[in-house]
């Protein structure tokens, strides 16, 4: 497994292994992995024959509010999680000054999104998207893909990087994988490890209320308002919770919608503080043509 840390020795490293004929697959990461990102490492190898992990903690999608500072990071513990799959080829770990050679206060050019950021993560996170469209795009100019993958726990991302792709034609096929979960249904996430041992408890509560907005939908519920409202009375019996959004989307626009039609995909999403530590949960439904 070879570790690039520069730009140029990773788009050298790139253009070598398209000159071979690989298919290059990127996993994009801010790193502390866990079994959520090494699903995205097997899908990666399903999708292509050249696998390159990125992990990169971007400065430019956390607020001055966030936790940019205290994001955990074990590089060497990274490094052995992936060489252990024995799936990976590449490590591409850039430091920031890789990345944002001006700094990135200097950039005069981002990539940004209007449009699907008006609501769910977009809404409360302003910049948040903004930093992550930029610093992918900046991934993909080094790392070369064809094909990326990225997790559906993260669904506003993984819908806005499959515009990025579209709408700027980038030729990249942005690969997305379904959400891996612990065994009582919390999703896996770096942040996890910020909680509390009466938070971790009470934080099953954001797979109970998808998971039940899942179940009415595929069910023949056809207004959002009671997919909220069952929701929010989940996210409500866990006393330290605090709900920040529950939110049905369609995934086309990620706008919210007052009724589904047969065939829609829709997004049932929600954000839940415990203490300072934000977590998110989704579940995505095609409404069944036979039900509606
Ligand atoms: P992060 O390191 O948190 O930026 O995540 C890197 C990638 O892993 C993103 O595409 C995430 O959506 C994905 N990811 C994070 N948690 C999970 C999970 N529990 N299941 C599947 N993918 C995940």
């Amino acid at each position: 497994m070879q570790v690039l840390r520069t730009t140029a020795q990773m788009q050298a490293y790139a253009d070598e292994q398209r000159r071979k004929g690989h298919r290059l697959v990127l996993v994009p990461t801010m790193g502390t992995l866990h079994a959520g990102h090494l699903a995205l490492v097997n899908r990666a190898r399903r999708e292509g024959d050249h696998v390159t992990v990125s992990i990169f903690v971007n400065p430019t999608q956390f607020s001055p509010d966030e936790d940019l500072a205290s994001y955990p990071c074990d590089f060497e513990a990274d490094c052995d999680a992936l060489g252990s799959t024995g799936k990976v080829d590449a490590v591409f770990a850039p430091e920031v000054d890789e990345l944002y050679p001006d700094g990135a206060e200097a950039q005069a050019i981002w990539i940004t999104s209007p449009e699907l950021t008006k609501y769910l993560c977009g809404q409360y996170r302003p910049g948040h998207f903004r930093g992550v469209l930029t610093v992918v795009l900046k991934l993909f100019a080094c790392c070369k893909p064809h094909v990326a993958v990225f997790g559906l726990k993260d669904a506003q991302q993984f819908y806005l990087l499959r515009r990025l792709s579209h709408d700027l034609a980038l030729g990249i096929h942005i690969a997305g994988e379904p959400t891996v979960r612990e065994a009582d249904g919390l999703a896996l996430s770096s942040r996890n490890a910020y909680l509390n041992s009466a938070e971790r408890a009470q934080a099953v509560v954001l797979s109970r209320a998808v998971a039940q907005a899942r179940e009415l939908m595929e069910h023949g519920q056809q207004q959002s308002a009671p997919v909220v409202a069952k929701m929010t009375s989940i996210i409500a019996q866990a006393p330290l919770a605090t709900l920040q959004y529950a939110e049905v989307v369609r995934t086309d626009t990620l706008v919210p919608v007052k009724a589904f039609s047969p065939g829609d995909e829709i997004m049932a999403a929600v954000a839940v503080y415990f203490d300072r530590t934000r977590l998110i949960d989704n579940a995505i439904v095609k409404i069944p043509l036979s039900q509606c």
